[in-house]
């Protein structure tokens, strides 16, 4: 036990650990226990990374690519992720606007380091990823949260976005395939997002973790192609942790502005230094390597999230919109909001997917933890056969509320 007079930082106190990440610890845990636990909680593809990746990993390690690196990363990666977006995008960067971190996330971290000052504001809309509030609130920001509608398939709603801006809106996020919901943003509403942030001159910060991964025909709307005056204001974050299966080599890219590249690198080289130098090797073979792996876990993806869309919206009561990008399915269980199990009441996300758990053996993600208390987070990365088994255990649990 601390003494008395040694508190903690208020800012840890104002945030919570990461749900996503506390919820699969405590799958795993209760697994490694003996539990029958079906695990769908943490977002991470089910697949290997790919073996040219790996091979190319432990070849680093061979070749004594075991030292410091450029803070940013090695050249070569930086240059990959350029050569990348050109061709993919037709963007022109240039190497010193790429800064390699320790996972997307990371990068979105640096970010809001880099640009925050105390009572900046930053639009969220939500459905949001769980860490985009707590980033910006451990940069001193304040996170603004903007609803976005499960009848409007979770779209960016410029609209609802205008109610909350005022004069102290310096950044807004975008996330498009979004985690949780996987909407992909309409070509309209991205539009309407650009004019407001070209007049407003606010930084967008677009995740795109989840770009290879989309259900739709041909390629999504993307700011930066709507209005490429928009560069020096858009800072891209993105990384191979989900296209390449590689959550666990920690490595992510966030590309813009020199500026707040710049501002990112010193914030890293006085934190983390570079991130891990043989998986800045894998990652570059990943980028420059055959294209074929998101592809394939496209395919794997797509029955089962046709199945697990299909089944939750056939039980009494649920709504579930079709996601078009990533891999989580966001169904709404607010019917059984109010219901007991034995004697005890079922008030919300947190208390459903609690019950899930204890009573069912599935592990899920609540929808408050995503700022949307109506819903809960299932990840399809995972195998056909744990999803039928995860369906029917859900069914029966749900049956089995009064
Ligand atoms: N982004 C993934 C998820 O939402 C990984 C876990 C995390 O860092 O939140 O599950």
């Amino acid at each position: 036990m601390l003494p008395e007079k040694l508190t903690l930082a208020d800012r840890v106190l104002q945030v919570p650990p990461s749900p996503t990440l506390a919820v699969n610890a405590k799958a795993k845990a209760l697994r490694a226990a003996g539990a029958d636990i079906l695990n769908f909680s943490v977002g991470e593809p089910d697949m290997s990374t790919p073996a040219h990746v790996c091979e190319a990993g432990k070849q680093a390690i061979d070749d004594g690519h075991t030292r410091y690196t450029p803070v940013a990363g090695i050249l070569e990666l930086r240059e990959a992720v350029c050569a990348r977006f050109k061709k993919e995008q037709g963007w022109d960067y240039t190497p010193d606007q790429v800064q390699v971190s320790c996972g997307g996330k990371h990068g979105l971290y640096n970010i809001f380091q880099a640009i925050l000052n105390p009572g900046d504001e930053v639009l969220i809309p939500a459905p949001y990823w769980v860490s985009y509030p707590p980033m910006v609130q451990l940069a001193g920001g304040t996170p603004v949260i903007v609803p976005l509608k499960e009848e409007n398939n979770f779209d960016l709603d410029p609209v609802a976005l205008a109610q909350y801006v005022t004069s102290k809106t310096k950044a807004i996020i975008l996330n498009s395939p979004s985690n949780p919901t996987g909407a992909v943003y309409s070509q309209a509403s991205l539009e309407a997002v650009a004019k407001m942030a070209f007049d407003n001159g606010w930084l967008v910060v677009s995740d795109d973790m989840y770009e290879e991964l989309t259900y739709t025909e041909g390629k999504i709307a993307h700011i930066l192609n709507i209005d490429p005056r928009l560069k020096e204001q858009v800072v891209l974050s993105n990384g191979v942790s989900k296209s390449f299966a590689m959550t666990g080599w920690r490595i992510g890219y966030s590309v813009g502005p020199i500026e707040v590249i710049k501002a990112m690198n010193k914030i890293q080289s006085q934190s983390t230094s570079n991130p891990a130098a043989p998986s800045q090797y894998a990652a570059l073979a990943a980028l420059t390597g055959s294209q074929d792996f998101p592809g394939q876990l496209r395919e794997a993806f797509l029955p089962r999230r046709a199945f697990f869309v299909r089944e939750l919206q056939a039980i009494k009561g649920v709504t579930c919109v079709n996601p078009m990008g990533a891999f989580y399915v966001f169904p709404n269980f607010s019917a059984y909001f109010g219901k007991t199990f034995q004697g005890k009441v079922i008030e919300g996300s947190v208390a459903l997917a609690d019950y899930f758990l204890s009573e069912a053996k599935v592990a899920s993600v609540p929808g408050a933890a995503f700022g949307a208390d109506a819903f809960i987070r299932f990840s399809f990365a995972t195998s056909m056969a744990v999803i039928e088994e995860g369906m029917a255990r859900i069914r029966q649990a749900l049956a089995a509320l009064r």
